[in-house]
Parts: C-alpha cells; structure tokens; sequence
C-alpha cells in the first residue's frame, strides 16, 4: 500500500474533528492492537469508524470477516483505495453507527458470533461500549483504542478515584483490562491526550443476575459522591434508614461505607434484599 499520508493529501482529505478523527498509521501499533485483541482466523470483527482503512487491513490480514462502520463518506475513494483487494473480507458500511437500530445491526453483523476491534471516536466512546455490552446479542469480546482517563475508569479496581457506574456496569457482563498504553503522537492529527487499549471479554457469570435492578442500585449509589451509601440509597430508591441500614448490616457492610467500596458482588447481594 501507498503510504497512507500521501493517500490522504492526494484526496485532500481534511479532518474532521467533529467525528473525532485521530487516525493511526504506524503499523506496528496496529499490529499490537489486532494482538491484544486475540482475533482468530474464524472470528467476525465489527469495527467502528474505518478511518482510512490502516486498522481495517490489519484485522482483515487475521479474521474471516471484518464490518466496518464509517460514518464520513468523504472517506469513500480513499477506502476504495486502502482496502483495495479485500472485497470478499471486508465490508465498510457507510453509517453513523448509533443511527443503526438494533434489528438492523444484527442483519449486518449477520450471526451470533462477534467480536468489536476499534479506534473509537472519543465523543462517543462510553455510549459505544455500553451498546454492545448491554445489547441482546453480545459481541465475545470488545477491544478499544480510548482515552487513557477512561480506561482507568472501565478497568479500575473498588476503593479507588476511578471506580464507578461504568465500572461496575462492565464487571456485571465481563473482565476489562488495559493492555497497553498509547501516546497521543501516535495519532494524526495529534488529539490532546494519551490513549489505552482496553480489551473487556465478556462472560455469563452473572446471566441468571437480574441486571436492570442492580444497575438500579448502583446508579443510585453513586448519585451523590459525597453521601454516604445509605443515604444515597434512601433517596434513590425511596427506602427507610432502617431497611438500608438492616441490608447493609445483614450483608456484612459498614453503615457507613461510600458506595465506591463496594465490589459487584456485594452489589448484586445488596439489590436482592432492596429491591
Ligand atoms: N480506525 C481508524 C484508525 O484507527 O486510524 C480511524 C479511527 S478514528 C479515531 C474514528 C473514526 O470513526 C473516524 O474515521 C470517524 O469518521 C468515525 N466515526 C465517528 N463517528 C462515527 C459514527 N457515529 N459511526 C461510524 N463511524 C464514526
């Protein structure tokens, strides 16, 4: 391939900072990037946003398949280009992803077996992922060039700055870890901040969990950082001090604990006895 840069000039393509375009061109990062993800030859990959097509080749060079979503149609000849020879085993869709409603994602992907690889647009990174984690039909796994302050909140542990809803809310579908961390001169153009790449694999050790009710309590225990778990509960789910606290004591819990001390675990206990 011609080397992407001159690609792009040669189409006087011009940015779009709006769709969040910080495009990656070393190959080496991208092979990191198909690495962590652990694709197989078998596997179906849909990526959002296909850029220039630099991510997209790389993962075709490993999956039976890649869907690509690509919302700025400017990047139609240089895709046309970039991917040129890859017709039977990529296929870019030319759509804003989250206008794409929820039947019709399932006819594009076209099975049940999936996995997510992408360079996400950072004005819609946490959006993206809760979609594909709390849709009916899960993608295996989910791997995302994001930034480095969002990947500690997805993947942090209880008790720490970073811990909250979003964390707790990955913990209940899979296990989220940072596999390596990117500098923002890495990107073109050059955003103001550094990059992780998280992969989260997603398991069904919480199935038979009822999710909506637990997702309940945690929303409200973490409505107001300052409060106490009880009093954040009390108000979020119009409960008595006496039945919170009763709960809390029942389960072990400090009645005066903050909710970001509280693992998944306790959570799922915790909104079996509320609610
Ligand atoms: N994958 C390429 C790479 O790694 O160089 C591009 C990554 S860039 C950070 C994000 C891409 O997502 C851009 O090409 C942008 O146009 C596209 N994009 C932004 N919003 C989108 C949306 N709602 N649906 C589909 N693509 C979108």
């Amino acid at each position: 391939m011609s080397d992407i840069k001159q690609v792009l000039q040669d189409h006087k393509f011009r940015f779009n900072k709006q769709f969040g375009q910080n495009f990656i061109t070393d190959t080496n990062l991208l092979q990191a990037m198909v690495k962590d993800s652990g694709i197989q030859s078998d596997d179906v990959v849909v990526e959002i946003g296909a850029g220039a097509g630099t991510l997209t080749r790389e993962i075709a060079k490993v999956a039976k398949k890649t869907i690509a979503f690509e919302i700025d149609r400017n990047l139609v000849p240089i895709l046309g280009q970039t991917l040129q020879g890859l017709d039977d085993k990529v296929e870019v869709v030319f759509k804003d992803v989250q206008k794409v409603d929820e039947q019709e994602l399932d006819a594009i992907i076209g099975g049940k077996d999936y996995k997510v690889v992408a360079n996400l647009p950072y004005y819609i990174t946490t959006p993206i992922i809760m979609r594909f984690l709390e849709r009916e039909n899960k993608p295996k796994s989910i791997t995302v060039m994001i930034q480095k302050e969002v990947g500690k909140r997805l993947t942090s542990c209880a008790d720490s700055g970073d811990y909250g809803v979003i964390t707790l809310s990955i913990a209940l579908e899979g296990k989220a870890k940072i596999m390596r961390e990117v500098p923002r001169y890495m990107f073109t153009p050059q955003p103001n901040v550094d990059s992780c790449i998280v992969r989260i694999d997603l398991d069904d050790t919480y199935s038979s969990v009822d999710k909506k009710s637990v997702k309940k309590v945690i929303k409200s225990a973490f409505a107001m950082r300052r409060k106490t778990l009880v009093n954040n509960l009390m108000s979020g789910l119009g409960l008595s001090r006496e039945s919170v606290e009763k709960a809390l004591t029942d389960l072990n819990i400090d009645v005066r604990a903050r909710g970001e001390t509280l693992d998944i675990e306790q959570f799922i206990a915790l909104s079996k006895i509320l609610l």
